[in-house]
């Protein structure tokens, strides 16, 4: 790194983490001559198949982070889940790109419901809950449905369990492992929506504006860009998301996920340090990718144009579809408007993300229904 802060192409870059937002990241930064290193437990891994260098390290192996911060200029993540010393560890080496402490805030749960409510944001009612008996107390105070959810390592609806009535209590407090928790009411939101944004160094902001989201299992679905929400609540969606990259001090790409509800105010589900599954679109249908901003947040450049070309629609492609073989790539890829992404996992389990699909159209509506119909003809003849 030079005295500036700016990392120039030509130097490495370290990625704690090693799975398809590592990957991508790698592909935005491999393009533009860096070089990418990338350290995880794990072999053979998404990120690792498109970096120079894969080191296989467990997270709390703090020398073997020592030695991979030491060889880099600058250390980013694309896992949220790195625990607090790793990024410590590997801060003692080299700058690390959002801070360890924006981390540390929005890997819990309740450490990160704290600081927005402190910073006045809106979000879902929630109670703390570490025993059956605080559950009931906070399953009274809020009242019924209500949604268990661990405070720590939790995403894609994992550590999730939808409470009903009083009878399921025991039941979802076995299922978070009796662990710290929160518990919080059940939103029946109009619509899910994102705002993916990027803030640099001297602190410009970009954003690429509300996301619509379509969740399955609370899994992420379908992405709609740019969505269909009304023009206030985007607006408000991107102010608020500003909100939340300002007060936490955000170097780098961070998402904010929202509940629109029905009388069309905002809460605030979660918030994402890093690129989002929404904002992958970005990569085909921007002028600068989210992972591109990532890259040169990380690296101190100017944040690129968030410009949007055309109208964008995402599609997941989990494991769930190798159920029956291999899916049909050609039936799919045969829509020319429609772009693959694999991320070069071995094992298609039920569940796990796999790639994604993107359609780029004249309107929303004809990239949702061609990104649709893409991912069903992978199965069709099956
Ligand atoms: P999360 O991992 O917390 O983002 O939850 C995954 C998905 O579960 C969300 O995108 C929603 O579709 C659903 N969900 C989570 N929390 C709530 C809630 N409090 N009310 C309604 N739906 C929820």
């Amino acid at each position: 790194m030079r005295d500036d802060g700016l990392v120039l192409p030509g130097s490495t870059i370290g990625v704690l983490g090693s799975g398809q937002l590592g990957r991508m990241f790698a592909i935005a930064a491999r393009r533009m001559g860096y070089r990418v290193h990338t350290l995880s437990p794990d072999e053979d891994t998404p990120t690792g198949q498109v970096a120079d260098l894969e080191i296989n390290a467990r997270y709390d192996d703090l020398d073997a982070v020592r030695r991979f911060a030491s060889a880099v200029s600058v250390v980013t993540f694309e896992f949220e889940n790195v625990p607090a010393a790793t990024a410590a560890a590997a801060a003692e080496c080299c700058p690390v790109r959002p801070s360890g402490q924006v981390l540390h805030t929005t890997q819990h749960r309740l450490r990160e419901k704290t600081f927005l409510s402190e910073a006045g944001l809106p979000l879902t009612p929630y109670r703390r809950v570490d025993s059956l008996r605080s559950l009931r107390t906070a399953a009274f105070e809020l009242g019924l449905p209500g949604i268990l959810k661990t405070a720590d390592f939790g995403y894609d609806g994992k550590g999730q369990f939808r409470v009903e009535t009083e009878a399921d209590l025991t039941a979802a407090w076995d299922g978070v492992g009796r662990r710290e928790s929160v518990l919080e009411a059940f939103i029946p939101f109009e619509s899910e929506l994102s705002v993916v944004a990027a803030r640099s160094a001297d602190g410009n902001f970009v954003h690429y504006g509300a996301v619509e989201n379509q969740h399955v299992n609370g899994i992420l679905d379908i992405a709609i860009a740019p969505g269909r929400v009304p023009r206030e609540a985007s607006r408000r969606a991107v102010a608020l998301a500003r909100q939340v990259l300002e007060a936490l001090q955000v170097v780098g790409v961070l998402c904010v996920e929202f509940f629109l509800k029905r009388d069309g105010s905002l809460s605030i589900n979660e918030l994402a340090p890093r690129p989002h599954n929404s904002g992958h679109f970005t990569f085909d249908a921007n002028v600068t990718s989210q992972f591109e901003q990532q890259l040169r947040a990380t690296c101190g450049l100017p944040l690129g144009s968030v410009t949007q070309l055309c109208p964008a629609a995402m599609a997941n492609l989990l494991g769930d579809l190798w159920a029956n073989g291999e899916p049909d790539w050609a039936a799919a890829t045969a829509l020319p408007n429609v772009k693959l992404h694999l991320y070069g996992k071995m094992a298609p389990r039920p569940g796990r993300k796999m790639g994604h699909l993107t359609a780029l159209a004249p309107t929303v509506e004809q990239a949702l229904a061609d990104v649709t119909e893409a991912r069903a003809r992978l199965t069709r003849r099956q």
